[in-house]
C-alpha cells in the first residue's frame, strides 16, 4: 500500500514519464518482431547484424547490445512497411545500403538513449512505480526485453492528458503537514532535473490547496528557485521576505527579479512594506499579489477572502449573472448586458460590507472587447447606467454585434470557496467567480477608479461563450467610494 504522498509522486512520475515510456512500449514492438523470427531466417539475420555492426563500431557506438543491433537490423523494413521487414534487406532490393544503415543507426540511438534513462531510475522511484501499478515481478536489471515489457506494462492504459487531474485532484486535499513537506523535498529534487511538467503542476496544487501547510517550507522553495504559483509564498516568515528584500536590493536576482518582487508583495508583511516603499519604481509588481500601497503607506487589499464558485447549472437564485438590460449600448445600439447583479441581502454576500440591496455590473457584449475598460454609475439599489464620460465616446471599429443568448444561467455556489482555486490553474480562462482571488488569463489588468484613481476593487468573473463559440471572461470591479464599476474582457 502506498501512502498518499507517494501515489502523488508516482502519477507525477508516470505523466512526467511518458514520452520515454511509449518510446520504450514501442521499441518493444520491435524487438517481439525480433523474437519472432523463424529459426530458418536467423543466419540472413546474423548476416545483416554482421554488415551492421562495424557500421556502429564506425559512428562511434561500440557498446550496443546484440539484440538491439538484431533488432535495429529490422528497421529499415518495419519502417518501409515491408512484410517480412528483413525481405528489404535482400541484394535485388538494395541491401543493407548507406541509407538504410543511417535510420538502423537513428534507432539504436534512440534506443541506446532509452536504455541510459531507464537505468538511471533509482530504485525506490521503480518500486513506487510499480506499487501503484499493482506490478509484483522483479524489478528487471541487464536484460532489455524484460526491462521493455516492464516499461510497457508501467504505460499501458495511461493517458496522461486525460488522467491525471482527476488522479491528483482526489489525492492532494488529504495530504498531512508531514506529507506536504516530504512533497516539497522531493518536488526541490525534481527542480534540479528540469523535469518542468509535473513539477509546476504539483506546485500549483500546493499553492491553491496548502498555502497554510507550506508554513517552515519556504525556504527549500527559494533555494530551488521555486517560486511559482508566487501565491505559495503568501504564508512564508520575515526571515524569507528580508532574504528576498535583501537579494532584491543587492541587484543579485537580475534574472527573477520579476518573480521574486511578485513573492515579496505576496509575503506582505514588514519587510515587503519597506522595500516597496523604497522602491517606489518596482511598486508596479505590488498589484500582481492584489494589493496597493496607499498614500500613507498602507497595504490595500484589491481582492475578498471570501469566494463563490459561479456555475452554469441549477436554479438561479436572487443572483443573477449575464442577465438582458433594458438599456441599450450608446456606442452600438445592443442591449446592454449586467454581467452581474447581486442580491447584497443575501448573507452568502455579506463578505462585501457593502450598505445597499443590489449591485450591478453592466457591460456592452459587443464593444467589451475593443474599448477596454468599461466604467458604469451605481447605486447600491439596482441601478447602474453607461459612464458617458469615462468611457469611449465611439464606437469600436472592429466591434460586432454579438447575439446574446444565454440557455444556461448562471448560478452562485451554495458554500463557498477557496480564494485560489486549483481549477484556476486547470481551466484557465474558463473560471466564472465571485470574489475571491482573480484567476486572469493573459496577464494582470487591475484598473483603478477614473475618478479618484485608487485600485478597484475585484468583485468576481464570469466566463461565458458568446453565439460565435468565442469564450471570453468578463472581470468586474468596484470602487465602492465612487461607486463606479469597471469591467474588461479577456480570453486564451
Ligand atoms: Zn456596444
Ligand atoms: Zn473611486
Amino acid at each position: 500500500m502506498l501512502s498518499i504522498v507517494d501515489e502523488i509522486k508516482a502519477i507525477l512520475d508516470l505523466s512526467n514519464l511518458e514520452g520515454p515510456l511509449r518510446a520504450a512500449s514501442n521499441m518493444l514492438e520491435y524487438v517481439e518482431e525480433r523474437l519472432a523470427l523463424p529459426p530458418e531466417d536467423e543466419p540472413w539475420l546474423q548476416e545483416n547484424a554482421a554488415i551492421l555492426r562495424p557500421y556502429l563500431i564506425e559512428q562511434g557506438m561500440t557498446d550496443v547490445d546484440p539484440l538491439v543491433i538484431e533488432t535495429a537490423c529490422f528497421i529499415p523494413g518495419l519502417w518501409r512497411g515491408v512484410n517480412p521487414p528483413l525481405l528489404v534487406l535482400t541484394a535485388k532490393r538494395g541491401g543493407f545500403s548507406p541509407s538504410r544503415l543511417d535510420h538502423a543507426h537513428q534507432w539504436v540511438i534512440q534506443a541506446q538513449n532509452w536504455i541510459a534513462d531507464f537505468r538511471a531510475m533509482s530504485r525506490p522511484r521503480l518500486k513506487r512505480l510499480m506499487a501503484f501499478r499493482g506490478i509484483t515481478d522483479p524489478i528487471p536489471t541487464a536484460d532489455i526485453t524484460a526491462s521493455l515489457r516492464f516499461m510497457a506494462a508501467l504505460v499501458k492504459g495511461f493517458d496522461a492528458n486525460a488522467n491525471e487531474v482527476p488522479l491528483l485532484n482526489a489525492r492532494f486535499p488529504q495530504l498531512s503537514q508531514v506529507d506536504v513537506a516530504d512533497l516539497v523535498r522531493y518536488l526541490s529534487r525534481l527542480s534540479q532535473k528540469r523535469n518542468e511538467w509535473p513539477l509546476y503542476t504539483a506546485l500549483n496544487y500546493l499553492g491553491a490547496m496548502h498555502r497554510e501547510r507550506l508554513r517552515g517550507l519556504h525556504g527549500i522553495l527559494l533555494e530551488h528557485g521555486l517560486l511559482e504559483p508566487e501565491c505559495l509564498f503568501q504564508t512564508a516568515d520575515a526571515e524569507i521576505s528580508r532574504r528576498l528584500a535583501d537579494r532584491l536590493r543587492s541587484g543579485r536576482s537580475r534574472r527573477s527579479r520579476f518573480l521574486e518582487l511578485v513573492v515579496l508583495a505576496w509575503i506582505r508583511d514588514a519587510n515587503a512594506i519597506d522595500y516597496f516603499l523604497q522602491h517606489p519604481d518596482e511598486q508596479d509588481h505590488i498589484i500582481e499579489a492584489g494589493w496597493e500601497l496607499t498614500a500613507e503607506g498602507h497595504v490595500r487589499q484589491l481582492y475578498y477572502d471570501t469566494c463563490y464558485r459561479v456555475a452554469s447549472q441549477g436554479q438561479p437564485g436572487t443572483t443573477r449573472f449575464m442577465t438582458h438590460q433594458s438599456e441599450t449600448c450608446p456606442l452600438c445600439g445592443e442591449p446592454l448586458v449586467a454581467l452581474m447583479d447581486l442580491d447584497l441581502t443575501d448573507p452568502r454576500l455579506a463578505y462585501m460590507q457593502l450598505a445597499g440591496t443590489r449591485l450591478k455590473v453592466i457591460s456592452c457584449l459587443s464593444c467589451a472587447g475593443w474599448i477596454g475598460n468599461v466604467y458604469a454609475d451605481v447605486d447600491l439599489e439596482g441601478k447602474a447606467h453607461w459612464n458617458t464620460a469615462l468611457n469611449a465616446s465611439e464606437k469600436p471599429q472592429r466591434s460586432e454585434p454579438i447575439v446574446f443568448v444565454n440557455e444556461k444561467p448562471y448560478v452562485l455556489a451554495a458554500e463557498p470557496s477557496p480564494i485560489i482555486d486549483i481549477e484556476d490553474f486547470h481551466s484557465i480562462g474558463q473560471t466564472s467567480k465571485l470574489g475571491g482571488f482573480p484567476a486572469w488569463i493573459t496577464g494582470t489588468f487591475h484598473p483603478n477608479c477614473p475618478q479618484c484613481s485608487q485600485g478597484m476593487i475585484y468583485l468576481g468573473q464570469v466566463h461565458w461563450w458568446n453565439a460565435t463559440n468565442i469564450d471570453t471572461t468578463h472581470f468586474c470591479f468596484l470602487c465602492p467610494d465612487c461607486h463606479i464599476t469597471g469591467c474588461f474582457s479577456d480570453s486564451t
